[in-house]
């Protein structure tokens, strides 16, 4: 039996991020995806106008049906929420023993809240602890921390807090840090990867176009290389030039921000 990947977040009714951004890259990368669906959206490429939170039953309903039938190694989750749902997620992953990328999601590039309030506490105490690998950008990284995220030594400080908290590999994402300190030029992208052993940099030019959905991709296509029994290093490089050519590809299907192309 071929194994499958999962993917546990919220619905974007704009195809944009979210689930349908990781469907996406799961298929462009040639793995099966699963899905469980935590939070339906209402949503465009001009914002997120509501959330709608899948009661705990329901969610555990669609776990009980997958784990019943697939062979699941991998999972990632992102937009989970509320703390129930955090909480659920992360017990189950955790009996699963499957390994998880988690991408700690708090809110939308183009506004609106997509954790409910009080829920990065959750997130900090149940989730991370079952992390293998966890992709926050720098807003994410100073929520989880309280660390302000601005070049590497500050990613570096807020990565080994989250390495603390029990995340077995952080990596800052995003390309929002400033290396000119290490002598990179202004415009390079560079995401930084920190384990209990070892810090490495993955940079390169800084791609033009949109970027809704930048950040569920690059996490789900991380989860799939590294399903594909890929080394951690070799993954974080090959998942940050797909997100690159995700942007590249981007095209302006609605009157605001512009969705990468996981196809591109
Ligand atoms: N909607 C959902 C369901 C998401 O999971 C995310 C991001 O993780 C977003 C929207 C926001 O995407 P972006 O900030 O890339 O526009």
């Amino acid at each position: 039996m071929e194994r499958s990947v999962l993917t546990v977040g919220g619905s974007d009714s704009g195809g944009g991020a979210g689930i349908q951004a990781d469907l996406k890259t799961f298929a462009a990368l040639g793995v099966h995806g699963l899905s469980v669906i935590t939070a339906v959206t209402a949503q465009n490429t001009l914002g997120v106008r509501e959330v709608f939170p899948i009661p705990a039953e329901m969610i555990a309903s669609q776990l009980d049906a997958l784990v019943e039938d697939f062979d699941i190694s991998w999972a990632k989750t992102g937009m989970l929420f509320s703390p129930d749902a955090i909480s659920l997620v992360a017990e189950r992953l955790r009996e699963l023993r499957c390994s998880v990328v988690v991408d700690p999601v708090i809110a939308a590039e183009a506004g609106g809240s997509l954790i409910a309030e009080g829920a990065i506490l959750t997130l900090r105490d149940e989730l991370i602890p079952v992390a293998s690998v966890i992709t926050p950008n720098i807003f994410e990284a100073e929520a989880i921390t309280g660390v302000k995220v601005v070049d590497l030594e500050s990613a570096r400080e807020a990565a080994m807090r989250i390495l603390d908290m029990g995340a077995r590999a952080v990596v800052i994402t995003g390309g929002h840090l400033d290396c000119r300190a290490a002598g990179m030029p202004a415009d390079e992208c560079v995401d930084l990867l920190v384990t209990k052993d070892a810090v490495a940099c993955v940079s390169g030019k800084r791609r033009e176009g949109g970027n809704h959905g930048v950040g569920c991709t690059y996490s789900a296509a991380l989860t799939a290389l590294l399903s594909m029994g890929m080394s951690l290093d070799d993954a974080v490089r090959q998942a940050h030039n797909f997100a690159a050519r995700s942007i590249e590809g981007s095209r302006p299907v609605g009157h605001g921000a512009a969705p990468v192309d996981q196809t591109a």
